[in-house]
């Protein structure tokens, strides 16, 4: 690897104050499509860094919502995170779980604290990534993926440096299981204190790296702490990690899709007209209900 193909590192985010998300998740967004940086065709990064709950009686989070023009992806760490929608499809994902939620044309979904998790009490740790679709797929069919654990391939790093779990896209030989509408890559990665991981994102490539735990150098020379965001560049190819402790780096890749975005709340289209008709589907029930 050579050091003029390297995906240079353009920021290093710090996570703002969090903010509520229902009465469930404490989250940091780390990014957004309405702020810099531009991670097309990843929207928004909320990261719940762990947090502790007590026994309740009704499970926390979110109630009934829409979505439309995006998908939501849900990374539990700790914790449990269950979901219901309009479609009927239902799922509890756990720890090492994601789920893959394809609004598209419209969905209308709960995400609470599982069941089991309510009664007892516990850390609760998740990421939630919202990836774009392009506009000819942003009206298509709404779906839904439980990615358990166990189907995601684990593949150890080189001198034993960790090992990356794949969730989407390419790792080596390895290939995660979710579908994916365009070119993304999620690798859950874990890298043991001292040693250093090399790897390549495709060029062309937005990416970053969310650093939930330890830190360490990127490219041999930027400090990236616990809790940053590390933004890559599009072009090159080449990255390194050099943890400083065991590290836990969730890294997000993904071909830019480079159309408008027009955003409100929870729909994100291409025009203000779209979303005024994204308002109009959901206040008149043509997005479904649980
Ligand atoms: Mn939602």
């Amino acid at each position: 690897m050579t050091t003029s193909n390297r995906k240079r590192l353009l920021s290093i985010e710090q996570a703002p104050p969090r903010h509520w998300v229902g009465n469930g998740f404490p989250v940091s967004s780390m990014f957004s499509y309405d702020t810099a940086p531009s991670l097309s065709p990843f929207l928004l990064l909320d990261y719940a860094a762990p947090a502790d709950f007590l026994p309740a009686l009704a499970p926390r989070g979110v109630g009934e919502h829409p979505h439309r023009g995006f998908e939501t992806v849900t990374v539990v760490y700790q914790g449990e995170v269950e979901h219901r929608d309009s479609t009927g499809n239902k799922g509890r994902i756990g720890p090492g779980d994601v789920q893959w939620m394809t609004a598209a044309g419209g969905i209308v979904h709960e995400e609470k604290h599982g069941r089991e998790f309510t009664a007892k009490g516990g850390t609760m740790e998740m990421v939630q990534l919202w990836v774009n679709l392009p506009a000819k797929l942003k009206m298509s069919p709404p779906g839904y993926q439980d990615i358990v654990s166990p189907a995601i391939p684990a593949v150890t790093l080189a001198a034993d440096a960790g090992t990356v779990r794949v969730i989407a896209g390419q790792f080596e030989a390895a290939r995660g299981p979710a579908r994916t509408q365009t070119p993304i890559d999620l690798w859950d990665m874990r890298l043991e204190a001292k040693k250093t991981a090399n790897f390549r994102i495709p060029e062309g490539h937005a990416a970053a790296l969310l650093f939930l735990r330890g830190g360490g150098l990127v490219n041999g020379a930027d400090a990236v702490d616990e809790g940053d965001l590390a933004v890559l560049d599009r072009h090159g190819e080449a990255v390194s990690i050099e943890a400083a402790a065991d590290s836990t780096i969730l890294v997000l890749s993904g071909a830019p899709i480079d159309e408008p975005v027009v955003g409100y709340g929870p729909f994100v289209m291409n025009s203000e007209a779209e979303i005024r008709k994204a308002m109009e589907d959901y206040r008149s029930g043509r997005m479904g209900s649980l």
